[in-house]
């Protein structure tokens, strides 16, 4: 006889998710935590990133206060109070989950699990067994071989977070979403920055045009970068980290971020024992998160799909469903949202020009220029948004560069997720002004009758 439904491990994005619509839908829960609920988004990744990314956008105004008339001139960072800020937020949203998971009734423990046969979670010598357990143990910083994370000199996300100082010189090892914005957010404190990146773009995975013009704005900015070259080697002085490409040439810095990605947390915690299939560490799934073992699922960075927080809360809550009988549809992955919160910011739903092609699709573009926004002249903000379409048929993709654009990514992800045609949307009023008018901008150009549109 199973003590719980459901026993989760792991309390973050994937994990509490999971936990609240489960207790939502009248099952019995137990929620297994290690360090602190909310998991990495909360306390390490999305809140506190973006808090040090608003004081960066904060002291970016301050510079630029004489181009809208304000006498006001920047002077330092005060990191003491930065840090402040940012885990002022995250205590109150932490502090308001625990209440959360309190008010369902669920059952949280403390402490590390480990999964002991198919149903079963052991914490702190205590067992835990459910007729079904949902593994979501989420992700880590990787490295490369050779090169070591000493927290110091050499860092990764969780270090940078909590640094008390702005360094004077930054390396950032990888030019994907976490180093962009961590580029980002130093340029803006006033340090010197330098991305390395082994793929020919900066956030490879958008659209080309999307890199491209991020890389003309950071050009612009003063952030430098190194595409298409390989890290080899770095070694330390009292002075610094001195990094050293493949092509030979050689930097140096204060500090050195290495960003190259995330690993999944699987290893010694009972899954190969209890015959979990996986790949590279991470649990395989269907497109309903279960597992190769009956009774088991996976959620989250553990699982080979999009490592964002939403997608932890989407495959969650698809668990909860599932195994309440309410038979939910399985997630389109293409039809999630995705932002990069650097400035400028970068975002997209739906399919690249590239996957569209290589999907066989017959495909038409059109590219709307943010200069022909009153609210991006206002803000003085330069970017685009990118419509790639089906000829004759629904919009396939979305992709936008620009000061808030990842707010317009609601309505872009509505006109995906239900395949609406540029002709569904032209007829569709926009707030003026608004940034959101360049997506019907966009929008009426592809069906033939752009307004504010020269050419
Ligand atoms: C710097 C950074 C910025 C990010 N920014 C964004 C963003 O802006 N937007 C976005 O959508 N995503 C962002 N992400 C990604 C996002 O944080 C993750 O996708 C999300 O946290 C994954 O949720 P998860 O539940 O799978 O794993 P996690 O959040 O990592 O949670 C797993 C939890 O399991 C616990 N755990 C692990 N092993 C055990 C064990 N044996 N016993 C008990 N507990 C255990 C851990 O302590 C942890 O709390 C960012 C990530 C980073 C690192």
């Amino acid at each position: 006889m199973a003590d719980f439904d459901l026993v989760i491990l792991g309390g973050g994005s994937g994990g509490y998710a999971c936990a609240l619509r489960s207790a939502q839908l009248g099952l019995s829960v137990v929620l297994i935590e290690a360090d602190k609920l909310g998991g990495t988004c909360l306390h390490r990744g999305c809140i506190p990133t973006k808090a040090l990314l608003h004081a960066g956008e904060v002291a970016d105004s301050a510079r630029d206060a004489a181009h809208f008339g304000v006498n006001a001139e920047f002077h330092s960072m005060d990191m003491v109070a930065v840090n402040a800020y940012k885990d002022g937020v995250i205590s109150r949203l932490h502090k308001g989950l625990q209440g959360l998971v309190k008010s369902r009734n669920i059952t949280f423990v403390q402490g590390h699990g480990r999964l002991v046969s198919k149903d079963t979670v052991e914490v702190n010598g205590e067992r835990y067994t459910g007729k079904n357990v949902v593994l979501a143990t989420g992700s880590y910083a990787r490295t490369l071989p050779g090169l070591e994370i000493d927290g110091v000199r050499i860092i990764t996300s969780d270090h940078a977070l909590t640094l008390d100082h702005v360094p004077a010189r930054v390396i950032v090892l990888g030019g994907g979403v976490i180093g962009c914005e961590f580029a980002s957010v130093w340029k803006s404190f006033g340090s010197d920055v330098r991305i390395i990146e082994a793929l020919p773009h900066l956030v490879a995975l958008e659209d080309e045009s999307t890199s491209k013009q991020l890389e003309r704005a950071f050009r612009k900015r003063g952030i430098n970068f190194e595409l298409g070259v390989r890290f080899a080697s770095a070694s330390q002085s009292d002075a610094g980290v001195k990094v050293t490409l493949e092509d030979g040439k050689e930097f140096e810095a204060d500090l050195l971020l290495v960003a190259v990605g995330r690993g999944p947390v699987s290893a010694n915690l009972g899954y190969e024992e209890q015959g979990l299939a996986m790949e590279r560490g991470y649990i395989t799934v269907d497109n309903k998160c279960r597992t190769s073992v009956p009774g088991i699922w996976a959620v989250g960075d553990l699982i080979p799909t999009l490592q964002l927080a939403h997608v932890g809360f989407g495959e969650g809550i698809l668990v909860a469903e599932e195994i309440a009988g309410l038979n939910p549809q399985p997630i389109n992955y293409d039809g999630v949202p995705r932002v990069t919160y650097s400035d400028p910011e970068v975002a997209s739903v739906g399919l690249t020009t590239a996957q569209a092609t290589a999907r066989g699709h017959d495909v038409v573009e059109l590219s709307y220029d943010l200069a022909g926004n009153g609210k991006a002249q206002i803000l003085r903000t330069a970017g685009s948004i990118k419509l790639v379409s089906q000829k004759g048929g629904p919009v396939i993709g979305i992709h936008m560069v620009g000061a808030r654009v990842g707010e317009l990514l609601a309505e872009a992800q509505l006109i995906y997720n239900w395949e609406a045609s540029a002709d569904d949307v032209a007829p569709l009023i926009h707030a003026h002004p608004t940034l959101s008018e360049a997506m019907g901008e966009a929008h009426m150009a592809l069906a033939g009758k752009p307004l504010h549109a020269h050419g």
